[in-house]
């Protein structure tokens, strides 16, 4: 069995809806498939920003609703009547109950955020619908799963954790058999125990597709998105960037966590706990090979990948409160007054420059390098440093060794893109050259074998 995520960008519009259905028809011809969809690109943003405006008397919602309704409706106007009908039946009762989440949100219930994350799962449950009904047109039997069927969480609105094992027992039921229908779940969704839909965390529906990949014990991943696959450096900052062909689990999630948008955080870590290989790939070019993540590292000791965290907020804070700061991104404690710098993501840095009544901060940026065992390569920090230098990029603070695999540099915010581009420029190696350290990798590989066998 296999898990195909198509992430919100592979799913625009009709055109792309068509080509992610002609790409799981295909896929389902080879085994069984269970496919998560995000949804349609721009609904999240659209539903947030309704939540946002909700009890304001000034903004009607009601025409932004009836564009949402439209533009899902539209994907289904070419299908055969038997596959769009009942599609559109469940779109326009979705589109009724967000009315009515709407309304109880602009009377400013105490329930607010338990309902503002029915709202945010409104694109999800649409989108499925689409889906569906796209590969039925196609001759392939199809059904929709509601995740809040499937993945149980906390009650930790907006940002939910998963219960892997309850989430297992009620995947093991709802999967059992040999169902020829192909599974459409709903991705960034899940429910409490009471039954209450959450949401996963923007981006979530990665993290979907990998509960359900690590539950159902699949042999691998596929994540189709609008890139080929995990690149050198977030490709709107960096225009020099190229496709990365191999990277290990430990890559990928120093990678995802410090920004690289392509994979969620969480997604990695429950597939490598499995060994279960993960493929992104491009729906745009579906022939283009992607990047496989998997437990080897496509070459050892080099940079394969730069990223960026780019909201920083950066501070001085007296050592006896750092324990009451989690969320640390970075820390440098070199001082002799008792004071260390702490990095920490601008969404979080409001609350606590109040708490500390902290006077001097500074919007900054996190620059990383990743590469298996790069922070104990003494050149890499080396040619780092000194092409920042050459360029007189300050770097306000530096970070390597945390993890192997990441070297980390603070700068300010104004000069991410120039440091981005010039530690990926001075840095990066080029795609035959990681190549052929992966042809290297695999003779190692049988020579070890070699020397255990004999
Ligand atoms: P999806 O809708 O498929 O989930 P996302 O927008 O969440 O797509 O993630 C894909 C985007 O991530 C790409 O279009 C790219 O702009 C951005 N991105 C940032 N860093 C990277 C990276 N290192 N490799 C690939 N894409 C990246
Ligand atoms: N639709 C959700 C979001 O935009 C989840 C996802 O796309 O992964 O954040
Ligand atoms: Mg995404």
């Amino acid at each position: 069995m296999k898990v195909l995520k198509f992430g919100g960008t592979s799913l625009a519009d009709r055109q792309r809806f068509e080509e992610a259905a002609n790409l799981v028809h295909e896929a389902a011809r080879d085994g069984r498939v269970v496919v998560v969809a995000s949804a349609v690109a721009g609904t999240t943003n659209r539903l947030s920003a309704l939540i946002e405006t909700s009890n304001r008397i000034d903004v009607d919602w009601k025409d932004e609703v009836c564009v949402v309704e439209r533009q899902h409706l539209e994907v289904l106007a070419t299908l055969p009547l038997q596959c769009r009908n009942p599609a559109a039946r469940s779109i326009q009762t979705i589109i009724e109950v967000l009315r009515n989440d709407l309304r109880a949100l602009a009377a400013d219930p105490a329930n607010r955020k338990e309902i503002a994350d029915r709202v945010l799962a409104v694109g999800e449950r649409l989108s499925v619908q689409l889906l569906a009904a796209t590969l039925q047109s196609k001759g392939r039997a199809a059904r929709v799963i509601d995740a809040a069927d499937a993945v149980v969480t906390d009650s930790f609105f907006g940002e939910a954790r998963v219960d892997f094992e309850a989430t297992r027992r009620r995947c093991r039921r709802l999967f059992a058999g040999r169902d020829t229908a192909t599974s459409i779940v709903t991705g960034f969704i899940g429910a409490d125990r009471h039954g209450r839909t959450t949401t996963l965390g923007r981006g979530g529906s990665d993290f979907t597709a990998a509960v359900l990949g690590a539950v159902l014990d699949v042999e691998r991943v596929e994540i189709w998105t609008d890139v080929d696959g995990v690149l050198t450096a977030p490709p709107q900052l960096v225009p020099s960037v190229s496709s990365i062909p191999w990277l290990s689990y430990e890559e990928a999630a120093e990678l995802s966590f410090f920004g690289a948008k392509v994979l969620h955080p969480q997604t990695v870590g429950p597939l490598a706990e499995r060994g279960i290989p993960i493929h992104v790939r491009n729906t745009l070019e579906p022939a283009r090979r992607g990047t496989e993540i998997t437990a080897h590292s496509g070459a050892r000791n080099r940079v394969v990948a730069t990223s960026a965290f780019e909201e920083v907020t950066a501070f001085r804070l007296r050592d006896v409160f750092l324990g009451s700061v989690d969320e640390v991104l970075m820390l440098c404690r070199a001082s002799s007054d008792g004071t260390t710098l702490v990095a920490v993501p601008s969404s979080r840095a409001g609350s606590l420059i109040e708490q500390f009544e902290i006077e001097d901060h500074f919007a900054a940026s996190i620059v990383t390098l990743v590469g298996h065992d790069i922070a104990l390569q003494p050149w890499v920090a080396g040619r780092a440093l000194e092409s920042l230098a050459r360029r007189g990029i300050a770097v306000r603070s530096f970070a390597a060794g945390a993890s192997p695999h990441t070297v980390a540099l603070l700068v300010e915010r104004d000069d991410l893109e120039n440091a981005l581009c010039t530690v990926h420029d001075a840095l990066m190696l080029d795609r035959e050259t990681l190549a052929v350290s992966r042809r290297n990798l695999k003779t190692e590989k049988k020579e070890i074998r070699h020397v255990s066998a004999a």
